[in-house]
């Protein structure tokens, strides 16, 4: 199978040689011999995350079981210069958790534990490890459910999701991550913990907490999260509304919101992607329709009752073809079932597909669609699309087969136009999946030199020696260069690039 080494091909300043041996003999003294694995058969599970076009396989893994160890691995990577790439569940889609040719991988599953859960102040202070549906099931006793909802939500972890700031088709009325996280317990690179928010009101100080969300372990690692749960709402219920276009279906989404209705769920699937979904989860799609639109509505019986009909009556009046709203809890979990299971659902019609992820201001949806329409013709590869609509965020996956010589390539370049364009509509190069690896270049179209140094800027400040995370999320000047977005002079770049491998 093609597939691309990017760490290697993007080596750029060396800094001093890593001293693994050094550090496997200094941690051997720390951890037991089960959390350390250096046998490549035991360390090849570990060579990508979710993005697997991108694979590394890390020469030394460890698996602490403590805060207390985790403190000890970073203090270790310090003195041995040894870079360290933190590790979730490795659902991530950008390549955050691929690891290092020379250094560290530490998975943080085993800090899985819900250390407390008070009911009455709605927080609960949880590992990183613990699994972000988890957190629900815990808080379910209590009528109580923890908001951000990635379709990953089963298997993902909470530590993973504050490195992306993750999202998911609650968000739109309930928030992203960053809203619904009030503390962070955080591990520095010098081996020290630092607390970044409050569980009060207020907190003095800068805001940390805030910047630390989305910095996909490129700052820190995290030890500890206090999320905000909030009441599971009385009544929800999903109209299932079928277009006879995709952009009669974005309309519907333009009216909903332009009605001041700000919907539990709004998420846009085209036909390729009903069709995909539909014979994998049997969740009662519409499979005639160009274009379907699922939108929740939740609280009190009346208040869904009153919203539902306002839905169904917009959605008419925009060409609806047929609506559709969940009589029952089955079956609304059912509709959603669909939409969370369209990227596993890809595997069935195409042996790769690649997850893109990225925002547009909504009046563009149509501009956009069609254009990626017309980039399927370009680069010879089928693309289904599903979007979080509410929030403009879209989620074309390009379907290819990385056993065809040049489909990779191709894929890459594809995936690379769809996002130059978000940014050339005025959206974002990702609305949740984070930059990772894979958008490394689009960063560049995206901030304007002052602000990439204004990042790296603020990465020195956590991590002068560039060992956590190395290569990911922020571009050098110089690379930006080498992608025709910048012209450098040598005064431009007033902080060199971080030391890297
Ligand atoms: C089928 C599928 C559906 C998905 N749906 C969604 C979706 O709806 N919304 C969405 O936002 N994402 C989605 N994702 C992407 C992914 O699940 C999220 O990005 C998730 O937050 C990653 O969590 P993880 O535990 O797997 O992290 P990993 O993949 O292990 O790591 C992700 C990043 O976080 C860093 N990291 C992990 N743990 C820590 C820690 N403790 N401290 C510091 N840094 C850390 C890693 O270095 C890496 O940069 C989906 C993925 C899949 C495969």
């Amino acid at each position: 199978m093609e597939t691309l080494s990017r760490p290697a091909q993007f080596a750029e300043t060396r800094a001093p040689a890593a001293d693994l041996n050094g550090f496997l003999t200094q941690i051997s003294q720390v951890l037991p011999a089960h959390c350390i694995l250096t046998r490549p058969e035991q360390t090849k599970v570990y060579e990508c995350d979710g993005l697997s076009l991108y694979r590394q396989q890390p020469p030394v893994v460890v698996l602490p079981e403590s805060e207390q160890q985790v403190l000890a691995v970073l203090q270790a990577c310090r003195k041995f210069n040894v870079p360290v790439v933190p590790r979730g569940a490795g659902t991530g889609l950008s390549g955050g958790a691929t690891p290092h040719a020379e250094g560290v991988l530490i998975g943080l599953a085993k800090l899985n534990r819900i250390i407390s859960l008070d009911p009455l102040a709605c927080l609960a202070v949880v590992g990183p490890g613990v699994r972000n549906l988890a957190i629900s099931e815990a808080a379910a006793v209590h009528g109580l459910y923890y908001a951000p909802d990635p379709s990953s939500q089963i298997a993902c972890s909470i530590g993973g999701n504050v490195a992306e700031n993750s999202g998911g088709v609650h968000c739109l009325k309930y928030g992203l991550t960053v809203h619904n996280v009030v503390k962070l317990r955080v591990a520095t690179i010098d081996g020290e913990i630092i607390e970044l928010g409050s569980t009060a009101p207020e907190a003095a100080g800068l805001n940390l907490l805030q910047s630390f969300i989305g910095s996909e372990g490129m700052l820190g690692l995290v030890t500890e999260v206090t999320v905000r749960l909030i009441p599971k709402p009385q009544c929800a219920r999903v109209v299932m509304a079928s277009f006879p276009s995709v952009q009669a279906a974005g309309d519907g989404v333009t009216s909903i919101i332009a009605d001041g209705i700000i919907p539990a769920g709004l998420e846009l699937m085209d036909k390729r992607a009903v069709r995909m979904v539909e014979p994998f989860v049997q969740a009662g799609y519409d499979t005639e329709a160009e274009a379907i639109l699922l939108c929740e509505s939740d609280g009190t019986e009346i208040e869904v009752q009153q919203e539902i009909s306002r839905i169904e009556a917009l959605l008419a009046a925009v060409g609806a073809t047929r609506l559709q709203t969940s009589t029952s809890e089955h079956e609304r979990l059912k509709f959603w079932a669909g939409r969370k299971n369209a990227f596993p659902a890809a595997g069935r019609i195409s042996p790769d597909y690649y997850c893109m992820d990225g925002t547009i201001p909504r009046r563009h949806l149509g501009r956009v669609l069609s254009a990626i329409a017309q980039m399927e013709g370009k680069y010879n590869l089928r693309c289904s699309n599903v979007f979080h609509a509410g929030d403009g965020n879209l989620h074309p996956l390009i379907l290819f087969d990385a056993n065809v010589p040049d489909e990779v390539r191709r894929a890459e370049e594809f995936g690379a136009e769809i996002l130059e364009l978000c940014v050339e509509v005025g959206g974002t190069i990702t609305g949740e999946h984070g930059v990772g690896l894979e958008k490394m270049n689009q960063m560049c179209s995206q901030f304007s030199r002052a602000e990439l140094n204004a990042f790296q800027a603020f990465k020195r400040a956590y991590d002068p020696y560039g060992l956590l995370n190395p290569l990911k999320l922020i571009p050098t000047l110089v690379r930006c260069a080498e992608y025709g977005k910048m012209h450098v002079h040598q005064g431009d770049i007033r902080f060199p690039d971080i030391p890297r491998f």
